[in-house]
């Protein structure tokens, strides 16, 4: 039921979006992938995804430029012949307190985080309305559900995206179209390595108190998410069986959400 629809995935070259990229192509979607990365990451990257039998392209849009936003959007569409799925992933993140959050910073977060996915759902939603049939997944966090310290740009975009997807499920709703928010927990990303990396060199903690100790307090399953589940449930929610999903925040959290 899937194969043959157009994708675009963005911050797609790695973590997550990489993960909901390569499930899309098992099931048959043509892909666009986004992000930064060099050139022999994007070859790999698209390689890996036609070798499963799909299409597969990448553009490599800022998404803090609503020009290069448009550009990206019209070629996918050109390409693919529609855009049936869009996936939006990408992310940027700057930890501070509130008083030390630079100006320029907290705009460029409302830039990617927020407009970027405004952006890139207006675009193709007349022709989704045309087809009587589109799927729209916001990758927002448990930070899009919960409050915490030094995220004041990520937990006010992320709760922003939330409040986003509702809109645009309700405008959906007439013409067959979804929009769902996955609201992901700690999960095991070039991210996250990056964030452990950091704690061990502060902490001098083993790898595995390390481990446990970043768990401990967060993620009550004390495991991290596996990115592959986050690429399943992306799938699912753009298949017929979920058709009467929508507007919903989808926590996978290992319970994170549930304690808090
Ligand atoms: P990541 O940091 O590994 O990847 C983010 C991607 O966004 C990268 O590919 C980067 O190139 C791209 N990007 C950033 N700025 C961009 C710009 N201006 N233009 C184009 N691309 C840009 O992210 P991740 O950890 O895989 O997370 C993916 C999504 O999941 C994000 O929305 C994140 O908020 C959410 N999430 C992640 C976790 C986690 O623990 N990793 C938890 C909750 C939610």
């Amino acid at each position: 039921m899937l194969k043959g629809k157009g994708a675009l995935i963005t911050g797609s070259l790695g973590g997550i979006g990489w993960a909901i990229a390569q499930a899309l192509a098992q099931k048959g979607c043509n892909v666009m992938l986004n992000g930064f990365g060099d050139a022999q990451l994007v070859d790999q990257q698209v390689k890996t995804l036609t070798d499963i039998g799909v299409d597969a392209g990448y553009h490599g849009a800022d998404l803090s430029a609503p020009d290069q936003i448009a550009d990206m959007v019209d070629t996918t569409e050109r390409r693919f012949g529609s855009i049936d799925i869009v996936v939006n992933n990408a992310v940027t993140r700057h930890y501070a307190h509130i008083e030390d959050v630079p100006v320029e910073k907290w705009d460029y977060a409302l830039a990617v985080n927020l407009s970027a996915p405004f952006h890139i759902i207006r675009r193709p939603i007349a022709a989704m309305k045309r087809r009587q049939w589109g799927r729209y997944i916001n990758i927002a966090s448990n930070y899009g559900l919960a409050g915490t310290t030094r995220r004041a740009d990520y937990c006010s975009t992320k709760h922003g995206l939330v409040g986003l997807t509702k809109v645009v499920a309700l405008e959906g709703l007439p013409h067959f179209i979804t929009c769902n928010a996955i609201c992901p927990g700690a999960t095991l990303t070039p991210n996250m390595h990056k964030l452990l990396a950091e704690r061990k060199a502060a902490t001098g903690d083993s790898d595995e108190d390390n481990i446990r100790n970043y768990l401990a307090g967060r993620q009550p399953s004390r495991r991290f998410i596996e990115p592959h589940r986050i690429g399943a449930l992306a799938a699912f929610l753009c298949s017929d069986d979920a058709a009467d999903i929508t507007g919903t925040p989808i926590t996978i959290d290992g319970g994170w959400i549930a304690n808090s």
